[in-house]
């Protein structure tokens, strides 16, 4: 015979169940996403195999690039720091008090086309930037790096450059 009171309880019963495996569910889920957000040694599959097939580029100073010609002296520019690897100067048409760019000596073209051999490089143009910063004492308000890729996202000149920013407030994106 059936006893309604005990399966009103199992149904109860199978309820809790059936919300608490939706809840660990949910937690495994949001667990999933955190860890595909993760960047370093937890890089996707996909992400590592893009970042070891990075286009094959020449190392030489494109003709036609003036970040090139201006890294090989052959046009003129505001230098403000040089060593080996890197060279910075001012922007010709500056949005800022300081607008600087910071540019590798070699010729790439695009954020596209970096590969893992520029991890290194590209650390040095951000900590570059951050030692003139501070340099013009604009570091304790604050400024602002860019790197724009392609006409879509601003680029105007197709040798990596990043933008250092600063000695005005900065308008917050979006
Ligand atoms: P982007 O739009 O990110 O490609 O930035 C290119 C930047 O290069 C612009 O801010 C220009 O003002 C700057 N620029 C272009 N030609 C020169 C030059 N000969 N010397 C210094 N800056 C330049
Ligand atoms: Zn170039």
């Amino acid at each position: 015979m059936n006893d309604p009171a005990k399966s009103t309880l199992t149904f109860v019963a199978a309820g809790r169940v059936a919300l608490g495996l939706r809840r660990v569910a949910k937690q495994l889920e949001s667990f999933a996403v955190r860890e595909a957000r993760l960047p370093s040694e937890r890089f996707s599959a996909t992400v590592r195999m893009t970042l070891q097939r990075a286009p094959h580029r020449s190392d030489e100073l494109a003709d036609d690039c003036i970040f090139c010609k201006i890294a090989n002296k052959e046009l003129p520019a505001d230098i403000v720091f040089e060593d080996d690897e890197l060279i910075a100067f001012n922007d010709i048409s500056p949005q800022a008090p300081t607008h600087v760019l910071v540019v590798p000596k070699i010729h790439i073209p695009t954020v596209n086309d970096l590969g893992d051999d520029d991890a290194e490089r590209m650390g040095r143009l951000v900590l570059c930037a951050q030692a003139l910063a501070e340099a013009r004492g604009i570091d304790g308000d604050g400024y602002r790096l860019i790197l724009n890729c392609n006409e879509g996202g601003g680029q105007t000149v197709f040798h990596i450059h990043l933008h250092l920013l600063g000695g005005r407030q900065m308008r917050a994106l979006g």
